[in-house]
């Protein structure tokens, strides 16, 4: 297999001059669930830029459970993502829910996400395979490690070799946090394949309490980086808002991360 660590060492996914994956220095990408409006963006990129986030988030395209709730801003979301990148020096990784959407994202960002409902989208990961752009490709809320890399195996295999894993928690048994956080498949997955890895921390706690303490174990058990949703005024995020950390917290979260990172 393309992925498998046998036939290479460690890869190194490159989104933008100064940020790549799979080095020594842990990345972290941080940002809201969803793009809302201009304002919002500049907000957090303004405070972030000059902490230890590398990279901004921001979905325009949402998969949302329910076809009623706000579905993301679009093209008008690309714009801003695009913008506040520019402004502030920071790459950016947004949401592809489909293949039509592939050529204008790949226009306005650095990085495009494939999601969690999307990870067996099988025609989707063939197109990215084509895309020129680096792909996070996030884990499926019920799907197997083999099933995963086989995922990954689909870009590779179409031509793109800049694929980022990463784990998001998956459904089990118990709901007391939204999903459950795989420690283990990171630490399988560093050892099965030579991509980088990296967890979201948020979709997995689901609630902000947990962030921290997941960050810190996610680190020390091989992730290569961080996803972490964050937000100008947390309760008022138009989605996600349980598990959406204040500006600050992120900020004081990173840092506690430092030395976590330069201890393993
Ligand atoms: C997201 O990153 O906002 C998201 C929808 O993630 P997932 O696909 O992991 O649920
Ligand atoms: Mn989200």
């Amino acid at each position: 297999k393309l992925a498998a660590k046998s036939n290479q060492q460690q890869s190194l996914v490159q989104i933008s001059d100064n940020v790549t994956f799979g080095r020594e220095e842990i990345i972290i990408i941080g940002g809201p669930c969803a793009v809302e409006s201009y304002e919002q963006m500049e907000t957090v990129a303004e405070k972030l830029h000059t902490s230890p986030v590398k990279a901004l988030r921001g979905g325009v395209y949402k998969p949302r459970t329910s076809p009623y709730a706000f579905q993301g801003m679009g093209e008008t979301g690309l714009k801003v993502l695009a913008e506040v990148s520019h402004k502030y020096n920071l790459p950016v990784v947004t949401e592809v829910m489909a293949i039509s959407q592939i050529e204008v994202i790949a226009a306005h960002a650095d990085m495009l996400q494939v999601g969690s409902r999307n990870m067996q989208n099988f025609d989707l990961l063939k197109e990215l395979g084509r895309a020129g752009k680096p792909i996070l490709l996030k884990r499926g809320l019920a799907a197997t490690i083999e099933e995963f890399v086989m995922a990954a195996e689909y870009i590779l295999s179409h031509g793109n070799s800049d694929v980022v894993l990463c784990e998001r928690g998956i459904r089990s048994f118990d709901n007391y946090t939204r999903n459950v956080l795989d420690l283990g498949a990171v630490a399988a997955l560093k050892q099965i394949t030579h991509l980088p890895v990296i967890v979201d921390p948020s979709h997995a706690a689901g609630g902000r309490e947990l962030i921290a303490p997941l960050s810190r174990a996610a680190i020390a058990c091989g992730a290569d980086g961080l996803i972490i949703e964050c937000h100008p005024v947390p309760e008022k995020s138009v989605s996600d808002a349980q598990q959406a950390l204040s500006l600050e917290e992120m900020i004081d979260l990173v840092h506690t991360l430092v030395p976590v990172a330069f201890s393993v």
